[in-house]
């Protein structure tokens, strides 16, 4: 078969997930919550499904699950959004960027990314017939370079795809930084991607920040949110995107080719709890600020450098004082022989540094952290 990705294999957190439950390892690797989704939640899912609604959600969406994404723009960054004409439920932010990438990129348009990157981004890129650019952020700040960003762009440069919170840096935008975004956007007439699925996951105080809180980047931008990061519930594969009204008709052609709706019980259950637990949201940043706070007191005693974790539910490490292993083989070293399964961090990067570098995720029970943190302290 003449495959249209050559390059790509299977990813790295089926490969690290897949290798973690073999050997029995505590999986700090793929990020996913290893506790319950609210009760409430669960209790309005198999309320919708007994009472009927199994049946197709309109193509954008359940109306209530609009109605809540609108009150959630306006209460998290004062911005009033027509869910009407700009907002699409989606399955998952996965199906979200990879129908806003087909929608905006034409064959021999360029995308500019930053690496490390998280991984579905290129291949949907590719699929559109388009090329990524790929622009290093290092270590250990992992600051975006705005005058390579500028000089990086070329009459083909379609758009550009920013993560903040970042996956897997666990670094955040700042307000300069998303002026500067901003300024670049308009100046060159570029559109922009913002992969906000971590949006409410942020640390120490700092505020939320989407491309919803400028409003003149915003009409140029597609926001891709998922529900699952912030319901615990990545399983159920629910997400959606907020865009512009032009570019949220050309999205809707694409996305009722890609699934048509998507899991209809669970977006009445999402809407419930939007309006019955709004609280749960805004409670976010807290409830994992405390279990990174305590998994970095735990591993205190250990030989790996913590960076530090400003938002999502990942932390990174270097390993550089416990061995001199590439970062794929020390990985499946710890996965297979110490117990404890992380992601190698060059996987995302087109030309990785030669750093010695892990992603670990503690969106995990606290005896799970402490279990792993004991492991971790004995390298
Ligand atoms: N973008 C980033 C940066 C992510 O970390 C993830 C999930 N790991 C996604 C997109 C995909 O989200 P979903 O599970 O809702 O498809
Ligand atoms: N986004 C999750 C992570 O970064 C993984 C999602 C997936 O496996 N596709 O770990």
């Amino acid at each position: 078969l003449d495959s249209k990705l050559p390059h790509v294999g299977t990813t790295i957190f089926t490969t690290m997930s897949q290798m973690a439950a073999k050997s029995g390892a505590i999986n700090l690797a793929q990020g996913f919550p290893d506790f319950p989704a609210p009760a409430y939640l669960l209790e309005r899912l198999a309320h919708h499904g007994q009472a009927g609604l199994n049946q197709y959600a309109p193509m954008a969406g359940a109306p209530p699950l609009l109605s809540g994404i609108e009150r959630l723009s306006a209460r998290c960054y004062q911005r009033s959004v027509d869910a009407e004409s700009m907002v699409t439920v989606c399955s998952g932010a996965t199906e979200g960027l990879f129908v806003a990438i087909q929608s905006l990129v034409h064959s021999g348009d360029e995308v500019i990314v930053f690496d490390p990157c998280y991984d579905s981004y290129a291949p949907a890129v590719e699929l559109a017939g388009g090329s990524c650019v790929h622009i290093p952020l290092m270590p250990p700040a992992y600051h975006i370079d705005w005058q390579a960003l500028e000089s990086s762009i070329t009459p083909r440069t379609r758009c550009i795809i920013v993560n903040s919170p970042h996956n897997p840096t666990a670094t955040c935008l700042d307000r300069a930084g998303w002026l500067e975004l901003e300024r670049i956007v308009l100046k060159h007439q570029l559109w922009l991607i913002s992969d906000e699925v971590y949006e409410h996951i942020v640390f120490d105080g700092a505020e939320r920040l989407s491309a919803s809180c400028f409003p003149a980047l915003a009409e140029r931008t597609a926001i891709v949110s998922s529900f699952g990061k912030s319901f615990h519930c990545t399983g159920w594969k629910l997400g959606y995107v907020i865009a512009p009204p032009e570019l949220t008709a050309e999205f809707r052609k694409i996305h009722q080719y890609v699934t048509f709706s998507s899991f209809t019980p669970a977006q009445y259950a999402i809407a419930d709890m939007l309006t019955e637990h709004p609280e749960h949201i805004d409670e976010l940043g807290s409830f994992y600020q405390q279990k990174r706070d305590l998994f970095v007191r735990e591993l205190a005693g250990s030989r790996l450098t913590l960076l530090p974790s400003a938002g999502t539910y990942f932390l990174l490490a270097d390993y550089s004082a416990i061995s001199d292993l590439d970062d794929m083989a020390f990985c499946r070293w710890l996965t297979t022989e110490r117990g404890v399964a992380a992601i190698p961090l060059s996987v995302f990067y087109q030309s990785p540094p030669d750093t010695r570098i892990i992603r670990l995720c503690f969106a995990k029970g606290d005896d799970t952290l402490i279990a792993a943190a004991e492991k971790l302290c004995q390298l």
